[in-house]
């Protein structure tokens, strides 16, 4: 059983702190793991501070009212080319051996995305099709992938006449949707996490390792943190204890230089994963994130999606709709799916910054809140928000066993 004290009506000065050797704050994936490698490995007493009023961070997941297992942050498919992280997961949970796929509505057409050789032949005639393949495949080589800006910036007509329906019917109002911006106008690595894929694979993700947690993802949360070493303090944010002290007086961009916890000096280590710009009372004012709304809906059908996803790529105003009995394989009379409705973060009650939004300018708003950290040595970054990345599953467990670690080492 995992060691957890709900802190709603509690009072957070209450909290002894004398031996504890380590503060995680966050039990997503980055703040779970590396407590659990600290508690195991190096046999260190960690706590966990926890904002909200349960563990897992935005893949937690648990039963509605009718008994869908759903996603309460948004849909979390587990996907991995990295051994090492699939095999770490695997202490702590067994699988349900799911690819996901996702088709795109173009018009009433459901379209395979990734938009594949598949995904060609359903919106062109036989011979047009025929030419775009063979290009395609005789340009970039069978079971590449192509990301969309590369492909519009390719100089032969019939690429070009690909890459345009390509970009009006699948990228461009579903990223003016997602990010308010242009499929242009984002960072390039976004639009290339789903690239054009020159081949028959209608799977979302291609990687060696994909699938969900047998028994969802919180009850993986729950094994991993169930060590006699962590505590986890839920409805508690760390600003209500935790406490950065400058020695460099009222100045705004003056590093830190010692941690309080409760009012006394802590010496032990602080990893954080939570927004930086939230932790120093947004100074430099709030960091540019994208937010999520989603609406449910239930059915008393046992499907009412052809696949675990439908991408809205030229109509709608939500993004996509996702079926969860298609992802968790859940055997049902019944079904719910979620609509998913960008907007943009505000920092309101009940908004989450699902997605940093990637540009030098807010790269450098990011840096300059960074540089606070500088002479915390003990202080330490972890994880998609506090790294302001955009950054998948398995690359937070990859970076959290890095972390830990180049700690223990430190330790040994
Ligand atoms: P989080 O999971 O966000 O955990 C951070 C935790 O810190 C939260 O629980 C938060 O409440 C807590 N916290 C923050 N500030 C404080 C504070 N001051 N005090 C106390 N607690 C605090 N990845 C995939 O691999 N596959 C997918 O299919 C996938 N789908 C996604 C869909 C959506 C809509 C989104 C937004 C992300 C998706 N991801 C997916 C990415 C995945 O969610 C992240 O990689 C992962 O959750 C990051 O883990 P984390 O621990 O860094 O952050
Ligand atoms: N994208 C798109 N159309 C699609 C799928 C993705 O335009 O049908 C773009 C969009 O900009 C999106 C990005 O590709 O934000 C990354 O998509 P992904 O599915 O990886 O996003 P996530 O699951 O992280 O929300």
């Amino acid at each position: 059983m995992v060691m957890c004290i709900d802190m709603m009506n509690g009072n957070p000065q209450s909290i002894d702190f004398s031996d504890v050797d380590a503060i995680v704050v966050g039990s997503g994936f980055a703040g779970s793991v590396v407590a659990r490698e600290l508690a195991e490995r190096a046999d260190k007493k960690v706590v966990i501070f926890e904002q909200r009023s349960h563990i897992g961070g935005n893949a937690y997941d648990e039963f509605d009212e009718t008994g869908v297992l759903v996603h309460r942050y948004g849909p979390h498919i587990f996907h991995t080319v990295m051994h090492r992280v699939h095999a770490y997961l695997s202490r702590f949970t067994a699988w349900y051996d799911y690819s996901h796929e996702v088709l795109a509505d173009i018009h009433g057409v459901y379209t395979p995305v990734p938009f594949n050789l598949n995904s060609i032949e359903l919106h062109f005639g036989e011979e047009k099709a025929t030419a775009l393949k063979d290009k395609l495949v005789t340009t970039f080589g069978m079971d590449n992938k192509v990301p969309i800006i590369e492909l519009r910036s390719q100089d032969d007509p019939l690429l070009s006449e690909l890459a345009d329906f390509v970009y009006r019917n699948v990228f461009l109002y579903y990223t003016q949707k997602q990010w308010g911006l242009a499929p242009e106008d984002v960072d390039p690595s976004v639009t290339a996490r789903v690239p054009v894929l020159v081949g028959r694979d209608n799977r979302y993700f291609q990687d060696t390792y994909q699938g969900m947690p047998l028994d969802g993802y919180t009850p993986l949360f729950k094994n991993l943190l169930d060590h006699p070493n962590i505590t986890v303090y839920t409805s508690l944010n760390a600003s209500d204890v935790l406490e950065f002290v400058s020695s460099g007086g009222e100045v705004d961009d003056a590093p830190f230089s010692d941690v309080y916890v409760n009012g006394t000096p802590f010496d032990g280590k602080v990893i954080y994963t939570g927004p930086l710009d939230i932790l120093c009372g947004k100074r430099f004012g709030l960091l540019p994130y994208r937010s999520l709304d989603f609406a449910y809906k239930s059915f008393a059908h046992t499907h009412v999606l052809p696949c675990g996803t439908v991408n809205y790529t030229v109509s709608e105003d939500y993004t996509r709709i996702t079926e969860y009995t298609w992802l968790t394989g859940q055997q049902l009379d019944h079904t719910t799916i979620m609509e998913e409705y960008p907007r943009s973060f505000e920092d309101l009650a009940g908004q989450v910054p699902y997605y940093a939004i990637l540009n030098s300018k807010n790269e450098e708003h990011y840096q300059r809140y960074r540089a606070l950290f500088c002479k915390l040595p003990q202080f330490y970054v972890l994880g998609r928000l506090a790294e302001y990345r955009y950054y998948n599953m398995d690359q937070i467990v990859d970076r959290a066993l890095r972390l830990a670690e180049e700690l223990c080492e430190e330790q040994a």
